[in-house]
């Protein structure tokens, strides 16, 4: 039996719509993203990234065209879809264990059983010491696992994930790669990560996706070998054919910053 994908896009534009003019963000994308697949989204800015996310996240009502989360037409926002965003957006009056059981809250499904899981979750990302103290108390790279712990609380099949690394230093950025990597990995997740830095999107992805802009649309999509691809991402960079894949998919990024403006 084959399985279902875990995301379908089928032909799908979307269009922001105002009282002064109509803005095509995305235009006939096409894309399958299979069970336990990580992909990346690059492209310059303003090319649809976050509105695509928000699109698979059911924020966004496609202005034609389908998208299909498990085979089944994406109707709203869904305790199945984990999305997180750069900003940790923590509630600075609640405490990290408050903060990463929020999710749980919101959905009814806060109890015993969930909250172990939670903390377990914190224990896990050496965070168990800090279920009492607030956000100010943490650095951005420990808030950023809060906020990772709260994705994953509400235990979604699909995590989507907008430029989460893209505020924090180099070392920590690294750290938190093979963090989530492995958490997904582990999980059998299934992962979408908008980045700007395609050394990353190499690092951690099966598949990148080239976006180009005005209209957003799939430019290319590499397929990222084994060796690469299956490697811990801090090692992933120094596997053979790195570079060259690094500096192919570069110069493509190159010619679209290139266009237009
Ligand atoms: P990216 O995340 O790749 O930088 P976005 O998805 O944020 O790109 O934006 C894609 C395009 O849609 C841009 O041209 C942007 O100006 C436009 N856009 C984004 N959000 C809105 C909105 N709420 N209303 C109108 N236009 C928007
Ligand atoms: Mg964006």
């Amino acid at each position: 039996m084959t399985q279902v994908p875990v995301v379908e896009l089928k032909d799908l534009d979307l269009a922001y719509v105002t009282d002064r003019e109509a803005v095509l963000a995305l235009e006939a994308m096409n894309l399958t993203v299979s069970s336990g697949e990580f992909i990346s989204l690059v492209g310059p800015s303003g090319c649809g990234k976050t509105t695509l996310l928000s699109v698979i996240a059911g924020l966004l009502p496609p202005s034609r065209g389908e998208i299909l989360v498990h085979g089944k037409p994406v109707q709203g926002p869904s305790p199945e879809v984990g999305y997180m965003l750069q900003q940790d957006y923590l509630f600075p009056w609640r405490s990290i264990l408050e903060n990463a059981l929020l999710g749980l809250e919101l959905t009814g499904r806060l109890n015993e059983e969930s909250r172990s899981s939670v903390l377990e979750l914190l224990d896990g990302m050496g965070l168990g010491n800090t279920a009492n103290q607030y956000p100010h108390q943490l650095s951005g790279g420990m808030r950023q696992r809060v906020a990772l712990v709260r994705t994953l609380a509400t235990n979604p099949d699909l995590l989507l994930l907008d430029e989460p690394f893209s505020a924090l230093d180099y070392q920590t950025k690294l750290q938190l790669e093979d963090l989530v990597v492995d958490t997904l990995r582990q999980r059998g997740k299934t992962g979408i990560l908008v980045t700007h830095d395609l050394s990353e999107a190499i690092a951690v992805s099966d598949r990148v996706i080239v976006l180009a802009a005005r209209p957003g649309r799939i430019r290319k999509t590499y397929v990222i070998p084994d060796n690469i691809a299956k490697a811990q991402p801090f090692y992933a960079r120094e596997e053979a054919g790195f570079n060259d894949l690094f500096h192919e998919i570069w110069r493509d990024l190159e010619t679209l910053e290139g266009k237009g403006e």
